[in-house]
């Protein structure tokens, strides 16, 4: 199977800028920002989506959301706030298969999304 781009990232076979790394998980500047701060935390764990997830991936999908809003509060949006996203599916705007919880922030965030 091709290597998704995260996946390659991990790798080490293309650059990013990294805002966060541990064991289970990377956070990386998104390369075309939607905000003023837009960090991708992806699962070195290669779970496609989050609908591809099952029980046994549970502690990561818990280690992805307390690491994202550790990367949120490290970068500054604590106080001032900051959205959690996750794309899933053709409706749902996903690119990458492979899954990554954008956190956005910097700027007040419109919602319902268009
Ligand atoms: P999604 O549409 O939810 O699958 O999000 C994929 C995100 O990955 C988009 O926001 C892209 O801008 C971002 N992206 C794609 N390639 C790279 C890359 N090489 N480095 C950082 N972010 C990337």
């Amino acid at each position: 199977m091709n290597k998704t781009i995260f996946q390659k990232i991990i790798d080490r076979e293309i650059p990013a800028k990294i805002a966060h790394e541990d064991e289970h998980c990377i956070a990386i500047l998104d390369i075309n920002p939607q905000a003023p701060v837009h960090v991708l935390v992806i699962p070195k764990q290669p779970i496609a989506r989050v609908t591809e997830a099952d029980a046994s991936d549970q502690p990561v999908l818990g280690h992805l959301l307390l690491s994202a809003a550790a990367v949120a509060k490290k970068l500054g949006l604590g106080q001032s706030g900051f959205r959690l996203v996750i794309n899933n599916g053709r409706d749902g705007g996903e690119t990458v298969p492979h899954l990554h919880v954008h956190v956005l922030g910097g700027r007040p965030l419109g919602w319902p999304p268009g």
